[in-house]
Formats: C-alpha cells, structure tokens, sequence
C-alpha cells in the first residue's frame, strides 16, 4: 500500500472528560495523551480506520489523570513508546499497576528537539499547575502543527513555540462570566482562572489573531470546560472577538471545536511534494531516536505518599 500524502489532525477526546489527539504525517502516527480508558481509545482509533498498533509514538502532556488515565493498560496492550518530561513520568509511575517494558519510556525536556521517523518533535513548557507539564510543536513533510491545551495563559513559551505553525490546536476552556458565576467552589474558580490554570475564550481569541497574523490558517479548539463553557459560547465569543479585527472565521482561516466524547471530523493538510515509500511500520525501516538518552528515573527516592496527595489535590476538575 502506497503511503497516504496526507497529515491528518484528529481529536479523539477533549475535555477535563479525557483527553487524546490522533495526529499522522504520511506513515508516521503519534497520540497526544490518552485520558481515557484504552478500549475507548483503540476503539475510537478503530473508527478513523487507524490501527492502534500502528501507533509509532504517545506524547504526554502532564501528569493529570485526564491527560494519561488509559496510558497504562494501552501502553501494555500495544506495546508503544511513551514521551514525557521527567517529572510527568513520577505522575505516570503512581498510576501503573503494572510496569511496562522500559526501553519504550523516554524521558523529554522542554526545547530539546527529537524525533519519531521523520517527524521533528519540539516539547515546550506550558503554564499549568502540574510540574513538567508540556506542550507539542510537530514538523514533517513540510507541514507544521501545535498541541498547546492547559494554559493558564498564552505565555511567552507557547507564544514561542506554537508561532509559524500552520494549524493549531488550542484551548478554549471557559468563558469568564460563566466561570466567576458558576457553581465551582471560589478556591476552584482560583485555580481555573489563575495563571497555571486554563486558558479563557477570551485569551484564547487573542492567541488566534496573534497566530494568525503569523500565518496560522487553522484553528482547533479544545478542551472545553462542560460547567463554564459551551462548544456554541466559545464559538461565538471567539468569533466576535476576531470580526472586530475583520478576521472571519471560515473565510482567512477554518475553526473547529474538538468533540468531547468522539473523534471530530479530522484536520487534513495537503502535502505539497510527493514522498516515494511503502506503507510500512516505521519500526522496521528506521529507529525511533530521541535525542536525549533513554533512561529509567529511580522513584525509590521520590516522596511518593507526599505527591500521591498533591496529585490528587491536583485532579482536572474543570
Ligand atoms: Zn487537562
Ligand atoms: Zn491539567
């Protein structure tokens, strides 16, 4: 089977529900988080027609349950390379029942680029309250596309790292006047509208034009908060944000909303040049590198009953 010319951007699942995003260059396929059991995962994989064996390499994010709870048991299953920064790993160990084989876990730092076949991944810092916590630049077959969700703000990092990409899928996480007058606990409102937080409409209206006038033409918008946000609320406000600078969304540049439950519609850029290979697994042509040595963290020394409550306290709750 000849190799399908296409990058292919497919939210899986998004919201503090759980969260994975399908992302393929050519033959290359890559999962951002998997936040939900790993029989919904390979099952929504199922339905874009992708085999979850295939599946060359999983990025996360951070160490919040809704970004890595089905890890474990996919990662047994299937057997696949794990990406994460050494502090998201300590949150990844608390969740195993079981270990895994370890030369599949790397170990990733902000800014140190690395690869997966042919695709160039750049991990960048993200402002959120989970220690390591990361973003994801990917290039390949001359395309360019951001993961860039749980952002207390557009900081300087992301700005950095997402900038130039041609799509980008960012967070939307609630409208302000929801969240100040909803139902959460003041100490929780705190949280999600604080710096290390998640990213508001608003906010995230500013980071499209920002981006757009730096050549992004397409927009995702995810992780939705259910209680302060609504993919219709986000819609629009996002919207009449942008129509004040004349950018309309459909006509300068596409915006979707991410599905919380099911895969959206996937995000397909068209690959300019011709790329002359078979279908194969990248496994059996070319080596997964990582450009930092692969390592195992010794936990043995971490504080483990100290953290396990922190990251409880910590849980997605918005
Ligand atoms: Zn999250
Ligand atoms: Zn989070």
């Amino acid at each position: 089977m000849m190799l399908d010319e296409r990058v292919k951007i497919v939210p899986l699942f998004s919201g503090s529900s759980g969260n994975c995003v399908f992302l393929r260059f050519g033959r290359a396929r890559i999962l951002i988080d998997v936040g939900r059991s790993a029989k919904q995962i390979a099952g929504a994989l199922e339905q874009i027609g992708e085999d979850p064996a295939r599946v060359d390499g999983i990025l996360i994010t951070h160490d919040h349950s809704d970004h890595l709870s089905g890890l474990d048991v996919f990662v047994r299953k299937f057997g696949l390379h794990v990406y994460a920064s050494r502090e998201t790993w300590r949150g990844i160990h608390l969740f195993e029942t079981k270990p895994h084989a370890e030369e599949l876990d790397h170990v990733i730092e902000p800014w140190q680029n690395f690869s997966i076949g042919e695709v160039e991944i750049t991990p960048f810092p993200t402002p959120h309250d989970a220690k390591g916590s990361l973003g994801y630049r990917l290039s390949a077959l001359g395309k360019t596309v951001s993961v860039a969700t749980d952002l207390g703000h557009f900081s300087e990092d992301v700005r950095r790292a997402v900038t130039g990409s041609e799509a980008v899928l960012i967070e939307a996480n609630y409208n302000y006047d929801m969240l100040i007058n909803g139902p959460y606990p003041w100490p929780l409102k705190r949280r999600v509208g604080g710096d290390k937080g998640h990213l508001c409409n608003r906010d995230c209206a500013e980071a499209i034009r920002y981006l757009y006038e730096n050549g992004t033409r397409h927009f995702i918008l995810g992780h939705l908060s259910q209680e302060n946000n609504s993919p219709t609320v986000a819609r629009n406000e996002i919207t009449e944000y942008l129509t004040q600078y004349d950018l309309i969304a459909g006509e300068h540049f596409s915006m979707t909303v991410a599905n919380r439950y099911c895969p959206t519609e996937p995000l397909v850029l068209e690959v300019a040049e011709c790329f002359d290979y078979e279908d194969t697994p990248l496994a059996d042509l070319i080596d997964v590198t990582v450009a930092l040595p692969i390592e195992r963290i010794d936990f043995q020394d971490s504080p483990s009953g100290l953290f396990g409550q922190e990251l409880r306290g910590f849980g997605e709750a918005t």
